[in-house]
């Protein structure tokens, strides 16, 4: 039945494509229901989800066998509430946030969600749970529609007017030459990279899933975009677990809990006004380093300070 349905064979197609050319792990992050390419475990039972805790535990994980990114990483990012990962760039934040779909698997360690290893749940239940938002997002060949339905291939025409709405997309899309059925990607209408951005966060909110991965946008937009960019975000963290890459001040003070990362390692965790206060600790130097010219727009590109 699902094959008979246009977008969902329109995904297939993607899926193939997707395999051959290899391409990069970000736009992949984006259609996470791409069909896991290696099998269930025999056993592998559907993630049930109460309230959609994260724990590492002491994992350990390598690209190939002879190189130890993340060293014995371990933080719990709690239910309902925003973790925000920080540290120089190249400290791992990126990779721990791809072990939670399980693009890559632990060397050792577990990976629990409400307590379930990650390892012995379906992939499907597992990336059903998750949503992602990517630094840059990406605009497939297609309509508005058919972008923003990939974040789950049965949405209605309705659900995907609301996630647009929630994202507030709507307005902008509806001032297209033909709405939501406007082309977009390489044939189509260009859009500002603020747009791009909601369109992004509106195929995340339509697979209303309980956890949200966010690699926050280093580029600067313009302060328009910028405050509709963050209020679409502020509607799609609420209510869910979520794990940023932070990059803006102001998500990182608001954030729940903070994990300080450096060299693949988990070097601090706490509230920012716990973490800015410690004597020669990294977030407190990084803090300081950034202070005199701290605003909503500083960038770890800006500052080298990766927060
Ligand atoms: P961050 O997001 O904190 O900047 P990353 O998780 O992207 O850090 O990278 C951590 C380390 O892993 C870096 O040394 C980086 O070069 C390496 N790395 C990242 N992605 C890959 C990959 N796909 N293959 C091999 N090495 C990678
Ligand atoms: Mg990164």
């Amino acid at each position: 039945l699902l094959m008979a349905y246009d977008p969902a064979r329109r995904l297939a197609r993607l899926q193939v494509s997707l395999e051959r050319a290899a391409v990069n792990a970000r736009m992949i992050y984006e259609i996470l229901d791409i069909q896991p390419r290696q099998a269930d475990r025999a056993d592998a039972r559907p993630l049930a989800i109460s309230d959609a805790t994260i724990t590492f535990r002491d994992v350990r994980f390598g690209y190939t066998d002879n190189d130890t990114i993340l060293k014995d990483v371990s933080f719990t990012a709690e239910g309902g509430k925003t973790t925000a990962l920080v540290g120089p760039s190249g400290a791992g934040k990126s990779t721990v946030i791809s072990l939670i779909p399980r693009f890559y698997d632990p060397a050792a360690g577990e990976i629990l969600i409400d307590g379930q290893d990650i390892a012995h749940v379906t992939k499907q239940s597992l990336r059903n749970a998750i949503a992602y938002v990517s630094q840059q997002p990406y605009l497939f060949e297609g309509t508005i529609r058919d972008n923003i339905r990939y974040g789950r291939p049965d949405a209605t025409d309705a659900e995907i007017e609301e996630a647009a709405r929630h994202a507030y997309a709507h307005d902008f899309i509806l001032a297209q030459p033909l709405g939501y059925d406007t082309p977009v990607g390489e044939n189509g209408v260009t859009l500002s990279g603020g747009q791009r951005q909601r369109l992004s966060i509106a195929r995340a909110l339509v697979r209303n899933a309980p956890i949200l991965l966010l690699d926050e946008a280093t580029s600067a937009l313009d302060t328009e975009s910028e405050q509709a960019v963050q209020r679409a975000l502020d509607e799609a963290m609420s209510g869910r677990t979520v794990v940023v890459i932070a990059h803006r001040l102001s998500t990182v003070v608001r954030a729940d809990k903070i994990i300080v990362m450096q060299a693949g390692q988990v070097v601090e965790e706490g509230t920012h006004a716990a973490l800015a206060t410690r004597e020669n600790g990294l977030y407190a130097r990084l803090n300081n380093l950034q202070a005199p010219t701290a605003g909503a727009a500083q960038t770890s590109q800006e500052t080298g300070a990766g927060i």
